[in-house]
């Protein structure tokens, strides 16, 4: 029976991953639609043929995915500024390099049916890369990502679901880290990451974005 249920989640998983697809493309951006992980790291590994510095926005997926290490082992040079044990002035500075990085690889908190892009962060390196600066920017976006109903469905999700669970994640001292619920914290919690809201309709036009759509649930 659960052989039955991942067949007809994987089915639907599916069909909505390729509608989003050509609505992405039509938006400006390259889309394409991974069956799995492993497909989805074959088709970073040769996105990345041509680059020779890949930097990394803090994405889970990347992570489950194994990106990192299997870039590293093509021979390209990693900036990462998630590295342990960095201080604030030597992240920040790792960060201004991701912005001018060959190949930039994150994830997004939400994309809707329609193809547009939602995201919240605090610091906002990740979404400025997303915008402008790197040559290429690969998108990793695990079908648990799509949402129905527009950026205010994309909005309902990161409130419910990847605030919280990333503030828990990072250890950050904000009411939802605790409780699993937003409390809507940002403008007076010194620790909110939720500072920044982005919106992107349409591929920026200096930009080249790749989505890469996963019929998996991956990251937060
Ligand atoms: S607004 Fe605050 S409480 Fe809500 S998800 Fe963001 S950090 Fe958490």
């Amino acid at each position: 029976m659960e052989a039955k249920v991942r067949e007809f989640l994987a089915w639907q998983g599916g069909v909505r991953l390729e509608a989003v697809a050509e609505r992405l493309r039509k938006r400006g951006f390259a889309a394409t639609v991974c069956t799995d992980r492993a497909a989805a790291l074959e088709r970073v590994r040769a996105a990345a043929a041509e680059a020779r510095t890949v930097a990394f926005g803090g994405s889970m997926t990347a992570g489950t995915l194994g990106v990192q290490e299997a870039l590293k082992a093509d021979g390209k040079e990693i900036i990462d500024h998630g590295v342990p044990g960095l201080s604030t002035d030597e992240k920040r500075a790792l960060m201004r390099r991701e912005l001018t990085a060959d190949l930039f690889v994150a994830s997004v908190n939400a994309l809707t049916e329609e193809g547009v892009l939602v995201n919240k962060d605090g610091v906002g390196n990740r979404v400025a890369a997303m915008i402008f600066g790197p040559a290429k920017t690969l998108l990793l976006v695990g079908r648990n990502k799509l949402v129905r109903g527009g950026v205010p469905a994309a909005l309902s999700r990161i409130e419910a679901v990847a605030g919280p669970t990333n503030c828990h994640r990072l250890s950050k001292k904000t009411p939802c880290a605790v409780t699993g619920s937003c409390a809507h914290c940002v403008g007076s919690c010194p620790e909110s990451i939720c500072r920044v809201t982005t919106v992107i309709e349409q591929c920026p036009s200096l930009s080249s974005i790749e989505v890469i759509l996963i019929n998996e649930d991956l990251g937060l």
